[in-house]
């Protein structure tokens, strides 16, 4: 049964004893349990209980969030976009220190909320609830709070769905490790027609900056015959875009006994009928192979843009963060990916002020930029985060010396990305719609393959739809087109 009890903190070192069949049984029977309970909650309260999920941080909270409302509304409740719902959840992010500290602050606005609405629930879940001291500081001061569970008992959601709404006391379950990866459960897709699809979980690099490793646990790989099942779900179901997600996508199967690799499953998704576009995050420079640029090169359905985070164009930072490459290799890997894909689109993710880092060092990420030209970057300055080895470095640069180099590096980014756009200039280029434009009810928004947005004239029928569009306007990151 439920390790619950008030406060009660359940952390296991690893796995559930039950299979993944078994576990995915009992789910589906707390869902029976829990559509019974919102419907008395219903009565109770005299209309249709509604919920809101509210996500921080990465692509992968956001498909963990799909999940979460996919249960909810099967379980009867309704979506709502207003944190005056019956019920809402924080699928928290832990990357910075100062995420944290901004789901307490919300966290009180809730609990005010909840004065004027006892009947009022309140879950937290994600990447924040697997560190023990938050866990701690939610049991002493928010005791308003009425459900934590963590990263890798998600597909518990069901069961621990029943018991909270059976109980008034507040409802702790976080493991800090698990084997199983269950799948089976109800999801609502932001979109119809695209789709983000988990092909591993965790992580095993161990950047010196980063808690996601200590949080999301040691990868672990789905086997490649759920993930094809579940494109074919999907594609049958209208999604005619996947984007396959992972922390590491490019060590996919590694340490399973004859599961196929990542190029190999990218391969056998092409082949699902009724998916037009493939897209694939985050990829690790030190294990992007030269059969994955191969299987890229060749295919018609894998989209032009590659996200490579390079964090630091300086061998000596890159070392100090646990990169395992150097500036050299990263330049020689774009260029091998330049020469075979010339059309790609690459973009990355850069940390300015790390301890260590010197003003020469922020020069060669300078540097590294321009000779890349990315076509977007995400920059950030680097602020320690407790749990991680660099928490204890020594920061070199002052804060000026950061700040100035930041602003610096970001209208080197600007202007490369705004060259690299701009070359696209008066192509036809196939545009996947999104949604109608939240500016001017006259356009949609439409996604090229490599991933810039075009504008142009059109209604909500044409949303999940792939048009034509020259590329007439050029707005600096955007384009204004006609359809052809
Ligand atoms: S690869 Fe590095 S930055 Fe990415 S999740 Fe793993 S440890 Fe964090």
């Amino acid at each position: 049964m439920l390790n619950w009890r008030e406060a009660d903190f359940t952390s296991y070192t690893s796995t559930v004893a039950l299979s993944a069949e078994e576990e995915e049984q009992r789910q589906k029977e707390a869902m029976q349990t829990a559509r019974k309970l919102v419907a008395e909650l219903g009565g109770q309260l005299g209309h249709t209980p509604t919920c809101c999920v509210v996500t921080f941080g990465c692509q992968m909270n956001a498909r963990d969030s799909e999940k979460i409302l996919g249960i909810l509304m099967d379980a009867g409740y309704q979506e709502s976009d207003s944190e005056e719902a019956d019920f809402v959840i924080y699928n928290t992010c832990t990357v910075r220190d100062n995420a944290n500290q901004r789901v307490y602050g919300r966290l009180g606005h809730l609990n005010s909320m909840k004065k004027k609405n006892p009947q009022k629930r309140i879950a937290l879940c994600g990447c924040m609830i697997q560190e023990p001291d938050v866990i701690e500081k939610i049991r002493t001061s928010y005791r308003f709070v009425d459900l934590l569970f963590g990263t890798h008992n998600l597909y518990k959601f069901p069961e621990l769905l029943c018991t909270m709404l059976q109980n008034d006391r507040m409802v702790i379950d976080v493991w800090k490790a698990t084997d199983a990866i269950v799948e089976d459960l109800p999801v609502v897709r932001k979109y119809p027609f695209k789709s983000g699809v988990n092909i591993m979980f965790g992580c095993d690099n161990y950047c010196t900056y980063c808690i996601v490793p200590y949080v999301r646990g040691r990868e672990r790989s789905r086997s490649s015959k759920e993930i094809l099942q579940e494109v074919e779900r999907l594609a049958k179901d209208g999604v005619v875009e996947v984007m396959l997600l992972g922390q590491n996508v490019n060590s996919y199967g590694n340490g399973i006994e004859g599961e196929i690799s990542f190029p190999e499953l990218l391969k056998e998704v092409e082949q699902v009928e009724g998916i037009r576009r493939i897209r694939f995050m985050t990829s690790h420079p030190k294990d992007l192979s030269d059969e994955l640029i191969a299987v890229m090169r060749d295919s018609e359905k894998i989209c032009r843009h590659l996200h490579l985070p390079v964090q630091s164009g300086s061998s000596e930072v890159l070392r100090k963060m646990n990169r395992r490459y150097t500036r050299e290799q990263y330049l020689e890997l774009v260029a091998k990916l330049r020469r075979e894909i010339p059309d790609l689109s690459i973009t990355t993710d850069i940390i300015v002020g790390f301890p260590g880092e010197t003003k020469e060092d922020l020069e060669q990420t300078i540097t590294l930029v321009k000779e890349v030209g990315y076509d977007n970057a995400f920059t950030f300055i680097y602020s320690p985060r407790t749990g991680t080895p660099a928490a204890s470095y020594e920061k070199t640069m002052s804060d000026d010396e950061i700040s100035q180099g930041f602003e610096r590096l970001l209208t080197v980014v600007q202007d490369k990305a705004r060259e690299s756009v701009s070359r696209l200039y008066g192509r036809v280029e196939e545009a996947l719609v999104e949604e109608v434009n939240s500016h001017d009810a006259a356009l949609v928004t439409g996604r090229l393959s490599n991933n810039v947005l075009v504008h142009f004239p059109g209604d909500a029928s044409m949303i999940g739809k792939f048009y034509p569009v020259k590329l007439t306007e050029n707005r600096g990151f955007y384009y204004i087109g006609e359809m052809v």
